[in-house]
């Protein structure tokens, strides 16, 4: 838990937030400025900056899992994943997240 951290906050209930999952580790809500009809952040509940910092090899497997539960529960099998690491790659909360974007069409190559 991180002072000053919203998604520590989110995460350890200490603002109230409609999970669409949660396990132990992990919740999954949705983001409050939406860039798609569906769009969830996955969270681990321990403050962990960015995907440099994941060393738990369990935790990143509960993450993976946790994206299938959250788009199982929500009949959604087509969605576009995202991890922004570091300023550059437009994170702008450092507490690790994995976007999951869904219900329009994506473009490749991001820009
Ligand atoms: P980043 O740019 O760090 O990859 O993504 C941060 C995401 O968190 C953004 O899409 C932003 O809309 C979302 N976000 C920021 N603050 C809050 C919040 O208080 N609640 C929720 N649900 N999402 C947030
Ligand atoms: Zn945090």
């Amino acid at each position: 838990m991180s002072d000053n951290c919203i998604f520590c906050k989110i995460a350890n209930g200490q603002i109230p937030t409609d999970f669409v999952y949660e396990n132990k580790n992990v919740v999954v809500f949705r983001d409050i400025n939406p860039q798609a009809p569906v769009h969830l952040l996955v969270v681990p509940k321990v403050h962990i900056e960015t995907l440099n910092d994941l060393n738990d090899k369990e935790l990143s497997a509960e993450l993976f899992c946790a994206i299938k539960e959250a788009t199982k529960k929500l009949g959604i099998n087509e969605y576009r994943t995202v991890i922004n690491t570091g300023k550059t790659a437009g994170q702008e909360v450092f507490h690790l997240h994995i976007h999951v974007m869904a219900g329009r069409d994506f473009s490749w190559p991001a820009g």
